[in-house]
């Protein structure tokens, strides 16, 4: 079995996000990036199928910038076999990652594609659904337990409800929930390794996929600062103001 795994480069999950004074975005300038945390999960499970016995090849792919290609490295580090990088720069939305990503499945022919259940830049959600659509494979999305049988999936999802197991029928795209797995660290010689992989660089025209944005982004603005609390003395004049001032009782 041949494992896509879609990374992305995003801003790391513990910086504290800045808006730029132009509305027009998020700083990102001296600004530290790291995979995007469910991609961990993605490549994670790609390698633990793959020591399983049940992969044989594990290719990592990002689209974007070029620093986005320290994302298809790191993959490579923790096991990936080898790499490929969509040079794109500006804005990506999902239906165009998910556009570059069919032509690359459609090239690689992978047996199934592994991805993050969500992107935590632009929350977005809809990459692997869109992907899936467009193969028309089957999907499992959320997943934070995935079973190789022959020829098929059985994915247990996280749903409102609690989990839902379902089988699905490979080819396959899956999304991953940060449950999943626990991500490796990369060792150190195992990042001299990855130096040495294969990582293939196109570009959105070499695919044929059109990227330019459908959407047009009006604004981005903090969210609305919150208000200091106050201190209560007893139990009683926290129910009093609740009752006569928050009116929420
Ligand atoms: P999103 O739909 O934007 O929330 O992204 C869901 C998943 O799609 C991510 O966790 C990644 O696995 C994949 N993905 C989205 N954008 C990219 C990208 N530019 N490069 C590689 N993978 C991506």
């Amino acid at each position: 079995m041949k494992i896509l795994v879609a990374v992305k480069r995003v801003i790391d999950y513990n910086v504290q996000i800045r808006v730029k004074e132009d509305e027009s975005g998020v700083v990102t300038d001296n600004v530290k990036m790291s995979t995007n945390p469910p991609d961990d999960n993605a490549v994670e499970e790609a390698v633990k199928i793959k020591e399983s016995g049940k992969a044989t090849e594990i290719i990592a792919v990002t689209i974007g910038e070029e620093k986005a290609q320290e994302t298809v490295r790191k993959a490579l580090a923790v096991g990936a076999d080898r790499g490929i990088h969509v040079k794109a720069d500006g804005i990506l939305e999902p239906l165009m990652v998910s556009k570059l990503l069919q032509k690359i499945v459609d090239k690689e022919k992978p047996d199934l594609v592994l991805m993050g259940k969500q992107a935590i830049d632009d929350d977005c959600n809809q990459t692997g659904q869109m992907l899936s659509a467009l193969l028309n494979w089957p999907q499992a999305t959320f997943a934070s337990k995935i079973d190789v049988k022959d020829n098929k999936l059985e994915v247990v999802r996280e749903v409102d409800e609690g989990l839902e197991t379902i089988e699905i029928n490979l080819p396959a795209v899956v999304t991953c929930d940060l449950r999943l797995n626990e991500p490796r660290y990369a060792s150190l010689p195992n990042i001299m390794k990855a130096k040495k992989k294969t990582i293939d660089l196109l570009s959105a025209s070499d695919l044929g996929v059109d990227i330019s944005p459908r959407i047009q982004q009006i604004k981005v603005e903090e969210p609305p600062k919150r208000k200091a609390g106050i201190k209560v003395a007893n139990v009683a004049e926290l129910v009093q103001k609740l009752k006569n001032e928050a009116k929420v009782i």
